[in-house]
C-alpha cells in the first residue's frame, strides 16, 4: 500500500526537466495541497533530449486540464497547428506517393453516422477507394499549404472537422512549463543527482547530489533516456523490448529551412532507404530527423542521403540510440517513471508525449479517488493499463511497417519482420470487415482512454491495403438498399 496520508506528506521530487517533468510538476502542484512542496531536480550540465516537438490528439485537453493559457503557450514555444500527419514514401518510394493520417474528429456528419458497430460513409469511401481525408474540411487547407491564420479560423469556425494539437519547440516548451510550474509555487533545483536511496521496504527516501541529501515522500522518475530510477537497483522492472516487430533503434536530429511558403499543418513521415525522416513545422524553422535501423545503414551513410536528398548540407545535432520499448511496471511503492524514462518506441506517430499525458492523467485519477491512499492492486492495474497502452502503440505502428515499400534490404527485412500477436489478429478480421471499437478498445483497460480510436487506425490501415476494399463492400451489405445507395452516393460525390 501507497499512504500519502500518514504521516502526510512533505516532499514529492520530480527528478527532471524535459516536457515530462514539468508536466508533471504542474499537474501535481494542482493536486497536492499547498503544504505538500513540490520539488523539480533537473540539471542543465545533463540538459534534455531536445527532440518531441509533436502533440497528439490528447495534447490541448491536456494544456486545458492544468489551466494553461493556449494562446500564451503558443506565442512561448513557437508553436504551429498540427492536425495529423503525411506518410510520403511508404507504398513505392517515390515523392508522388502520399496519403494523410488526420486527427479527424468523431463529431463529422461522416463519423456521426455510425451504424451496427460500423460508419457506413467511411465503409463506402474504402469500397471505393477514396482517400479518408477528403471528407475532413481541413484536407483542403493542408492541400493547398494554407497559413496559420487561415488554420486559426477555420479551427475558430468549429467546422473543421479535426482535433487540433500543436507542433512546438522542445526547449522553448520545457522553459515555458518551468515558467508556469515555478510562478504556481513548484521549486526548483540544479544539480546531478548521483544516487536514490531506498528503505528496507523498498520506498525511495533520499536523493543525493554532490552537496545535498534531499528527502523526500514520493517520486517521479522523469530523468529521460537516462533511466536514473527505473531499472536499477531499488526500482527492478522488467523492460519489454518491441525490437522484433519494429526496426527502428537510431535516430540523428536536425533543423532545416521551411521547404514551402508556409509551415505545413501536418508533420511530414518520408521515408528513406533504412527508415525514414521527420520533418516537424514549427513557425520559424523545421524539427526534422533520420530515424533508422543502425543495422541497415551507418551515422555517416544517413547524414549523406538526407543531404542528398534535400540537396543541401545539414548540421547533425548528435546520434540518439534507443531500443524500442517500455517497462512492464512503472510504478512500485513510492516511486514512479514517466515521458522517456517509462519506455520510448519510435518518433512515427509522435506517441510519445501523448502516453505520457495520458500516464499522467490516469496517476491522477488513482490518487485523487484514492485519496493519497492508493492500494497495491490500484497500482497493479495501473501498471497493467499502462503497458496496454504501449502495446496498442506497437501495435499501431507495426501496421505503418505493412507497407508495399520493398526497395532495399532495411524495408526487405521489414516485409519479413513478424506481426505481434494482437495485430495479426486485427489485421485478420480486417480482411473481411471494418475495424470497430470492439478492435481496438482492449488497448485501454482499466480505465484507462484508449489514443486512437478506430478511425485513425482506418486511415493508415485502408491506403497501405491492410484493409482492401472488399471490407468495406461487406459492412455496407448489413445497410438497408437505401442505406447502401446513400453510402455509395457520398463516396462518389467525395471520389469527384
Ligand atoms: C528521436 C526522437 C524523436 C521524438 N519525437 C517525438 C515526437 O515527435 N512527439 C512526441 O510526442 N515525442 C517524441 N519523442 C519523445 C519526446 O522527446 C519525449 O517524450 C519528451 O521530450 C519528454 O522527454 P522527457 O522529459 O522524458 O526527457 P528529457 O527531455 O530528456 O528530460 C530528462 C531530464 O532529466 C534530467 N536528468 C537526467 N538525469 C539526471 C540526473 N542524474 N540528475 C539530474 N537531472 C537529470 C535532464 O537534465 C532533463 O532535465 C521523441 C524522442 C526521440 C528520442
Amino acid at each position: 500500500m501507497l499512504n500519502l496520508r500518514n504521516p502526510s506528506p512533505q516532499r514529492i521530487v520530480v527528478l527532471g526537466g524535459g516536457t515530462a517533468g514539468w508536466f508533471a510538476a504542474i499537474a501535481l502542484r494542482r493536486i497536492f495541497s499547498p503544504n505538500v512542496e513540490i520539488k523539480v531536480i533537473e540539471s542543465s550540465t545533463i540538459g534534455i533530449v531536445g527532440v518531441g516537438e509533436g502533440g497528439l490528439l490528447n495534447f490541448i485537453g491536456a494544456l486545458n486540464h492544468n489551466n494553461i493559457d493556449v494562446n500564451e503557450f503558443v506565442r512561448e514555444t513557437g508553436a504551429a497547428w498540427k492536425w495529423g500527419f503525411s506518410y510520403e514514401g511508404w507504398r513505392t518510394g517515390k515523392e508522388d506517393d502520399r496519403f494523410f493520417h488526420l486527427f479527424a474528429s468523431q463529431e463529422t456528419p461522416v463519423s456521426r453516422w455510425h451504424e451496427r458497430g460500423t460508419w457506413p460513409y467511411l465503409s463506402a469511401m474504402v469500397s471505393q477507394n477514396v482517400d479518408l481525408d477528403n471528407y475532413v474540411q481541413a484536407s483542403k487547407l493542408i492541400k493547398s499549404n494554407a497559413t496559420q491564420a487561415q488554420a486559426a479560423a477555420l479551427v475558430d469556425a468549429q467546422n473543421a472537422g479535426i482535433i487540433p494539437s500543436f507542433h512546438f519547440d522542445s526547449y522553448k516548451l520545457a522553459t515555458y512549463l518551468k515558467k508556469v510550474a515555478l510562478s504556481r509555487g513548484v521549486t526548483h533545483l540544479d544539480a546531478v543527482v548521483d544516487e536514490v536511496v531506498f528503505d528496507e521496504k523498498g520506498f525511495a527516501r533520499e536523493l543525493r547530489t554532490a552537496d545535498e541529501r534531499i528527502t523526500l515522500d514520493f517520486l517521479i522518475d522523469a530523468s529521460g533516456l537516462s533511466r536514473k530510477v527505473i531499472g536499477r537497483k531499488g526500482m527492478e522492472s522488467e523492460w519489454v523490448s518491441f525490437k522484433d516487430y519494429l526496426l527502428m533503434d537510431s535516430a540523428i536530429p536536425f533543423y532545416m529551412p521551411h521547404p514551402q511558403q508556409n509551415p505545413m499543418l501536418v508533420t511530414r513521415a518520408i521515408t528513406m532507404n533504412a527508415g525514414w525522416m521527420w520533418q516537424i513545422p514549427l513557425i520559424e524553422r523545421v524539427g526534422a530527423g533520420y530515424v533508422f535501423s543502425s543495422k541497415h545503414i551507418t551515422e555517416e551513410e544517413a547524414v549523406k542521403e538526407v543531404e542528398q536528398r534535400l540537396g543541401y548540407a545539414i548540421k547533425p545535432h548528435k546520434t540518439l540510440r534507443f531500443d524500442p520499448g517500455c517497462h512492464k511496471e512503472v510504478w512500485k511503492n513510492n516511486v514512479m517513471a514517466l515521458g522517456l524514462s517509462s519506455g520510448f518506441v519510435e518518433p512515427l506517430e509522435a506517441t510519445s508525449i501523448g502516453q505520457m499525458l495520458e500516464q499522467l492523467l490516469s496517476f491522477e485519477r488513482v490518487v485523487v479517488s484514492s485519496q493519497g491512499v492508493v492500494s497495491d492492486s490500484a497500482i497493479r492495474e495501473f501498471n497493467e493499463g499502462n503497458l496496454q497502452s504501449w502495446i496498442g502503440i506497437r501495435d499501431f505502428l507495426r501496421m505503418h511497417y505493412d507497407c508495399a515499400r520493398n526497395d532495399t534490404p532495411l524495408w526487405q527485412d521489414v516485409a519479413k519482420s513478424p506481426y505481434p500477436e494482437s495485430y495479426r489478429a486485427l489485421r485478420e478480421v480486417w480482411q473481411e470487415r471494418m475495424p470497430r471499437m470492439v478492435d481496438v478498445e482492449n488497448y485501454a483497460i482499466n480505465h484507462w482512454r484508449g489514443i486512437f480510436h478506430p478511425i485513425n487506425w482506418m486511415f493508415v490501415a485502408a491506403p497501405l491495403g491492410v484493409l482492401p476494399a472488399s471490407a468495406g463492400e461487406m459492412d455496407l451489405r448489413l445497410l438497408t438498399p437505401e442505406k447502401r445507395a446513400e453510402a455509395l452516393r457520398y463516396a462518389q460525390e467525395m471520389k469527384k
